[in-house]
């Protein structure tokens, strides 16, 4: 096993807060034990064109209170063709790369794993996405920082929906996982959410709206996450709105703010730690393996593993806990 004289680090797909406390863990990391860094900008198209800088101790300097990632982030189509990766793979030779590590999420790590058999460079991969949707990790980075922006947009429309007895769909970030909603269903207290994973049919949602009015519920909140079977917020407050129509109902997108602001004290914490896991593996001899947290332990798990193990499920006991709660 040949000495790793040189790690590429990389941010790429959809950025999250806590890259940029990772990208500094794992420059730093790599100085401390004598390993020079480059910065990879634009993920996998800035390695097709060698969009490459040289990363000392100060370049990293204040930016592990900021969100998005100082070393721009990207969707690339040509990494995924062969002659893609081929051009990559001679821009990381000629700059003197003898390891990467990669922060993003599943598309990320599938790149890299192909890019690491294909030309047998080691990759260490670190779970960068608000959706906490990666197997491997108990938490992703940036889930925690999202949920406390959701929680304070849904403290703040909890007070003009208690004003005005109005019934309030708020629509929250996650394609596939509902883990986003069901956290904000339990810490702000809604009266009803509609997950990817759950084909919650409009009816029922209905009755149990029915329901909540005749515990004497004077206003409510609905959160739906954007992958919800139902087609969004908008829609699914339309549907209801046709046959319940006892408040005012008004919907709020929560969007793209979700993705932004500066990482939780959670987030910051679990960025380091598994930026300075990820350069200790490398340098310990892991070829091919994505960084997570179980439990309170930062462990490794093989790419193989993660990118075609067990399926994630949803938290059934929280989401049953969210129902309780609501009576
Ligand atoms: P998120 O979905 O959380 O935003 P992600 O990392 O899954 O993040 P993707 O856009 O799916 O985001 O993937 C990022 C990049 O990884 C792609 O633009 C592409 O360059 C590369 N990639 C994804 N899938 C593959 C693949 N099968 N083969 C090669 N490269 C891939």
């Amino acid at each position: 096993m040949n000495k790793i004289e040189r790690i590429g680090v990389y941010t790429s797909g959809g950025d999250a807060p806590g890259m940029n406390a990772a990208i500094r863990a794992v420059v730093r990391t790599a100085l401390y034990n004598g390993i020079k860094v480059t910065g990879i900008y634009r993920g996998y198209e800035g390695m097709i064109e060698g969009d490459f800088k040289e990363m000392v101790s100060r370049s990293v300097s204040s930016i592990l209170q900021k969100g998005g990632t100082i070393l721009k982030s990207a969707r690339c189509a040509e990494f995924r063709t062969p002659e893609g990766r081929q051009k990559a793979y001679d821009q990381v030779k000629a700059a003197g790369i003898d390891a990467l590590v990669a922060i993003g999420g599943d598309g990320t790590f599938t790149g890299a794993e192909l890019f690491s058999k294909e030309f047998d460079i080691p990759v260490m991969c670190i779970p960068g996405t608000i959706d906490n949707d990666l197997y491997g990790s108990d938490y992703t980075l940036g889930f925690d920082t999202a949920n406390n922006t959701v929680i304070d947009a849904i403290d703040k429309i909890k007070d003009t929906a208690a004003s005005h007895n109005r019934l309030f769909f708020v629509e929250v970030m996650g394609r596939d996982s509902g883990c986003i909603a069901l956290n904000a269903g339990v810490a702000g207290g809604a009266e009803a959410l509609m997950l990817p994973e759950k084909d919650t049919a409009i009816e029922e949602l209905i009755d149990s709206l029915e329901e909540a009015r005749e515990r004497n519920k004077t206003s409510m909140i609905v959160i739906v996450a954007e992958g919800d079977k139902n087609g969004g917020a908008y829609n699914v407050a339309k549907r209801v709105k046709e046959k319940f129509d006892f408040y005012d109902t008004k919907v709020s997108i929560l969007g793209h703010l979700q993705r932004g602001g500066s990482p939780s004290s959670f987030d910051r914490v679990l960025a380091t730690r598994m930026g300075y896991f990820a350069v200790n593996e490398l340098i310990r001899g892991n070829r091919s393996a994505t960084v997570g947290i179980r439990g309170s332990q930062i462990v490794s798990t093989s790419l193989e593993e993660a990118l075609r193990g067990k399926e994630l499920k949803l938290d059934e006991e929280l989401l049953k806990i969210a129902q309780v709660m609501n009576i």
